[in-house]
Parts: C-alpha cells; structure tokens; sequence
C-alpha cells in the first residue's frame, strides 16, 4: 500500500493545476470572487503583496525621473477612434457608459435615463487620455522629456475571468512618456523594461525572458512592444509586463506638436508601459506548493510570524513577556531598507494555527513555548523547505542573521524557478519533434506539455499563425539576448535569423 501523503491543498498540482491555483488563492485568503461579473475582490493579505510590489516599483520609476499623475476614469468614444489600430484591438472589450442616472421605470424598478450626448468608454488604457494632456502640456522641446505614471485600475471586458490572472477590472501601473526623438523614446522603453525586470527577478524571484514581440502579438498601435515573460509550474508563458514604443502613431492621433530649437515644428514620439496584479497570479504559479501560497520575504505581507504557545496556564505570562519582547527586539532591524514586517498569532486552535501560515506563505514562522525561554532559544521553520524541517538558534544569533535567513529564502526561490525553467526549455529546430513537444502525452490532462521551444522562425505572420492554430502555441517574444543565428524557420523553411520563444501562454 502506497503511503497517503497529506497536502493542505488539495487537489495537488499534478492533479489538476488550475483548480489548484484557485484552492490556493482561497486558503492564503488572498482574493476572491466579488458578485460583480468577472471582478474580485482583493483581500488584506493579497492587496499588502500589491501595496509592496507598487511602493518597490515607485521608488524605481521615480529614480529615473517619472512623476505621478491622476487622469479620468471616463475616455470621450471619439478618443478612442482617433488612433485606428488601437481602437481595433480594444473595441471588443470595453464597458461604455451611456446614461447618467436612474429613474423609477413602469415596472417600478430603476431604469437608465439622461442619455449621454457622446458616450464614455471606461478606461482600458488611457494613451488616448493622457495623449490630450500631453498635447497641452508640450509647447516648445524645452518641455521634453515628459515623464508620467498613474496607478490605477482598468476595465476590459473579458469572457473568461481567472482571479488575478484575467479579471475585468485590475488594478495597474502604466507609464506615458513623450520625447523629442525617436531614438530618446525607444531608449526609454528599454529603461522601463529593465525596472520590470528588476521587480520580477530581485522582488518576486521570478525569472523572466526579455525580448520584442512579432507584430502579431503587439499591443495595438505601437511600433514595437517590449516584454518580460516567465514560465509558471504548468510550464506556460506568463507575460507579466509589456513596454511599448509608440513611434508617431499616438502623438499624430492626440496632436502632440512642439517647436524644436531651430523654431520649426515637430511631432513628439511616445512610449507607454504597464503592469498589473497579474503579477500576483504570476507569483502565485511560480513559487507555490501543495502546502499553499510561498511569498519572497521582499514581498512577503509579513516576514515572520509569531506563534507563542499558552497551553501552559502558569507560563502563558512569561510566554506572552518573551513573545513581545522578541518582537520589539526585530522591529529594529530593516531588512532592504524596510521594516521587519511582523505578525503575532495567539489563537488557541491548535495545530491549524501553523498550517494558517503555511498555507498563507510567510517565509519564517517562530514557535514560543516554555523551553525555548528557558534556552533563550528561537524555534523556527522556513517556509522553503518541508514544514517538518525546524532550527533552533540563540535568540541573539537569530535576530543578527534574520535579514541573511531571508535573503537566503528569496535567493532559493528564484533558483528553483530558474532551475525549472532551464529543465523544461528546449531548442527544438525539426517539425516533428516541436509538434510532440506541445502535443500532451495524456488526454486526462491536456495542460501537461514540453514548456518553453527556442526555434527558428522567418518572421512572417502565417508561419505564426500555422502555429498557433495546429497548436495554440505562441511566440511569446524574440529573446534581446539570444544571439544572431542563421537557421531555417519551422515551418517554411527559409532563412531565419533568430530563435524566437514558443509556449503556450496564459
Ligand atoms: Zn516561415
């Protein structure tokens, strides 16, 4: 008889991954569904990640000079068709407000009514929006650059909704900048791509691929889209941010003009770029285990809980003193220029208390009891490695090496997600071989395939599409730091000059 493992997750993720995604998301009490279509709501543990992940990120965009801004929420519809191919690409999921109150119908319940002269799109993106300011805002190139980001949420009305993944509402950062050239803008689309790297690698341990996508895959109306990609435990494509050169096209759409030195005048040229608490799906897929949620300690809503135990009325006091004490011992310590984040659990449930925070993701948790006091101890387990495996160190030891304990627990997490990576990314460069790579072996379980294929592609839209149709399969972006190499496409067979990234994508 095989011997029954228990898991506080179930099903396990070899059982069926995206149930498992949402089980997860549920026992760390990250999110959940709200009674609004398509929409969540995001729960303390949950929102505090994104509060992190945003506070990083706007240290970062403001270092390299960007400011915050505020824009409306409505976009005017004729806004919306002034650039031609962005209109296209968002038409299909936009929320339009049409009317602007209620009144009591001849049913007696309220009905819509003041019709709007000219509707309002709720915003999917605001280029459009912020284009308008900008085409305000900029007189002469002495006012160049120009560097904005607002935090926000979005709207995009989306059939099929996934917590964090693919909701219809998201909250999200996303940059406008404008500049006097084109080489300026393109350098800035670069610089921002790099921050998102930064956030996803040294934040969420989460390592990711930088590269362009074809034109297929590009956001509606750039010239060129930059992204990171990372690969989830199911081995799919996570885009977890794009950086956009704009070039012309949304500058001619909003008028944005200046007069250059020479007094003539010229036509600015622009770029855009965004993340969003998909970033939080992404964190979720990349580190978690059948036990639950596994934050980063940089991220983590807490670094460390406190688990005292007071079963023993005579020494509940005393454990309660040393517990508190300990506390206010670690709060002075910061760990990468921020407070040691600290939470002290003292309910009586038993053994479900531990398995709150394991499920919860806090990377150290620290049990309390009479002996450890007697010792001057601390007991702890990291949420990295199995929740059997416990250490016990002098307190003071404990409280010197803490931010070296959790720098060790961030630096293993992007390892394995590294190592994962690498062991399920493959060259492939023969037709056959790619076709069973992304074909599932077992028809119970269609999401289980190859992973990542670096492969040779021409560059023309119909060997993508052939792809993509026989296989749904993607290019997820031209790698920056593969290399020229001549090869032969996939498909067709001529000369490609690269390797682009093919995987199936969320
Ligand atoms: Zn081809």
């Amino acid at each position: 008889m095989s011997k029954k493992v228990q898991t506080a997750i179930s099903p396990t993720r070899a059982q069926d991954y995206p149930e498992w995604y949402q089980q997860v998301i549920k026992a760390s009490d990250l999110a959940e569904r709200s009674p609004v279509r398509g929409c969540m709501v995001i729960k303390p543990w949950g929102y505090s990640i994104w509060e992190n992940i945003q506070r990083e990120m706007d240290d970062m965009f403001k270092d390299t000079g960007v400011k915050n801004a505020y824009f409306p929420l409505f976009i005017p519809l004729n806004f919306m068709e002034k650039e031609a191919a962005h209109v296209e690409g968002f038409a299909k999921e936009c929320a339009v407000v049409t009317h602007h109150r209620l009144e009591k119908g001849p049913e007696g319940g309220l009905v819509p009514a003041g019709q709007l002269a000219e509707p309002l799109v709720v915003r999917p993106t605001s280029e459009t929006i912020i284009g308008e300011s900008f085409s305000k805002w900029l007189n002469s190139y002495r006012d160049l650059p120009i560097l904005i980001n607002q935090w926000a949420n979005v709207v995009r009305w989306e059939m099929r909704t996934r917590l964090f993944l693919r909701t219809s509402e998201f909250l999200w950062q996303e940059g406008h900048t404008a500049h006097a050239t084109a080489e300026e803008a393109l350098e800035r689309t670069s610089q921002m791509l790099e921050v998102y790297s930064r956030i996803a690698q040294d934040y969420l341990a989460m390592p990711v691929i930088r590269g362009s996508k074809s034109e297929a895959e590009r956001f509606p109306g750039a010239e060129d889209t930059q992204c990171i990609e990372a690969m989830m435990q199911d081995r799919k494509a996570l885009q977890a941010g794009t950086s956009h050169f704009l070039g012309q096209n949304f500058a001619k759409a909003s008028n944005i003009r200046f007069q250059t030195a020479d007094e003539k005048e010229a036509i600015a040229w622009t770029t855009s770029w965004g993340v969003s608490t998909r970033l939080i799906g992404g964190l979720i897929m990349t580190h978690s285990d059948d036990d639950g949620l596994i934050v980063p300690p940089k991220l983590a809503p807490a670094h460390l809980v406190l688990l005292p135990i007071l079963n023993n009325e005579a020494q509940r006091s005393k454990v309660m003193e040393y517990t508190e004490k300990l506390a206010a011992q670690l709060r002075e310590q910061r760990y990468h220029d921020r407070r040691l984040r600290i939470e002290i659990d003292t309910r009586d449930i038993g053994g479900a208390r531990g398995w709150d925070w394991i499920k919860k993701g806090v990377p150290l948790r620290v049990e309390i009891g009479p002996r450890d006091i007697a010792k001057d101890a601390v007991f702890f387990a990291r949420r990295d490695k199995s929740h059997r495996e416990k250490t016990s160190l002098p307190r003071e030891e404990f409280c010197n090496s803490i931010c070296s304990i959790l720098d060790e627990i961030q630096g293993n997490l992007f390892q394995r997600a590294m190592d994962f990576r690498q062991a399920n990314t493959q060259r492939i460069d023969n037709k056959a071989e790619f076709y069973s790579y992304f074909t599932p072996q077992n028809k119970e379980k269609p999401e289980i395939h190859g992973g990542f294929a670096l492969t040779h592609w021409c560059g023309e839209a119909k060997c993508e599409t052939k792809i993509k149709e026989d296989l749904t399969v993607t290019i997820r972006c031209i790698p920056f730091n593969s290399g020229k190499e001549n090869g032969k496409c996939l498909i067709c067979g001529k000369l490609s000059k690269q390797r682009a990234i093919f995987a199936k994508a969320y």
